[in-house]
């Protein structure tokens, strides 16, 4: 494991094992796992002497299901463990989060508490990290529980209450309702934009990003200025036939037809428009637009 000095408290398998003084007899190991498994959730304590299976609400994170591990072996320790006690995690996400003293983290936070309560108590709670797939006995054991934890229907889902699984449930639920919502709306930006996954960030000069976000949303000076001058709706100043509208210049005036071909403007649909900005530019500045916009 890497040096880092905000690890405090934790050391690594390798120098536990070089160093006795971590593995006296007296020591308990505890080893503890999180598991996401069919899209549920589970983690897992486990001792020499003792096993505890924790299931989650399957929106969590692999990171929460690891620090619940964590939180349930100090606990456990604390109720159960005389004398020395080292738990063992193979998350070195979860290791170097309960470093961190000012963390918002609801479960790094009661992690924090336990610690204070065990130096009370006078235990000093030691972590280690154990890394996976390396043949230690124990991390296996907790990954087995931990995903059987998690495909246990009988057992009861304990929720945490971290606000960083709520925002993912709802980030999921937003991006999985938008699209059927957009496809209802008639804007112009939905005829310009007909996907929501679409990316509408092109790196622009400042006044271009400008000119493109308003024609985008079909509102420029040149074709709404009329409502504050409180004028009528213009007609367009090519052909006198339509509404000065942005759709209308860009894609329908035909006494714009020649302009669009010598700029290589693609009119099949709306959004085509957008695909070549820098086409787009020549046109609207070969029309004499492009300060109106
Ligand atoms: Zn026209």
């Amino acid at each position: 494991m890497r040096r880092n000095p905000n690890m405090q408290n934790v050391i690594s398998f390798k120098k536990a094992r070089a160093n006795k003084r971590y593995v006296i007899k007296q020591t308990t190991f505890l080893y503890t796992d999180g598991s996401k498994i069919s899209g549920a959730l589970g983690a897992a304590v486990h001792t020499s002497t003792r096993e505890l299976k924790i299931k989650l609400p399957p929106y969590g994170s692999i990171f929460c299901a690891e620090l619940a591990g964590l939180l349930e072996a100090v606990q456990l320790a604390l109720r159960h463990v005389d004398g020395n006690f080292i738990i063992c995690s193979d998350s070195l996400s979860a290791l170097q989060a309960i470093q961190h003293r000012y963390s918002t983290n609801p479960l790094v936070q009661k992690i924090a508490e336990e610690r204070k309560t065990a130096l009370l108590l006078n235990k000093e709670p030691m972590f280690m990290y154990t890394p996976s797939h390396v043949g230690i006995t124990g991390n296996g054991r907790a990954d087995d529980l931990a995903k059987s934890a998690a495909l246990d229907a009988a057992l009861p889902e304990i929720n945490y209450g971290l606000s960083t699984d709520w925002k993912s449930i709802i980030k999921s639920a937003v991006i999985n309702t938008w699209p059927s919502q957009w496809d209802l709306d008639s804007s112009h930006l939905h005829r310009i934009t007909p996907s929501v996954n679409q990316d509408l960030h092109l790196p622009l000069d400042r006044r271009s990003q400008v000119i493109l976000s308003r024609l985008r949303l079909g509102h420029t000076p040149l074709t709404h200025s009329y409502l504050l001058n409180q004028e009528d709706r213009p007609l367009c100043i090519f052909c006198q036939q339509s509404d000065l509208t942005i759709t209308h210049i860009l894609r329908d005036c035909p006494a714009l037809i020649n302009s669009r071909k010598a700029c290589q403007v693609n009119c099949g649909n709306c959004s085509m428009l957008f695909e070549d900005w820098f086409k787009l530019k020549s046109f609207l500045r070969s029309i004499k637009l492009i300060n109106n916009l």
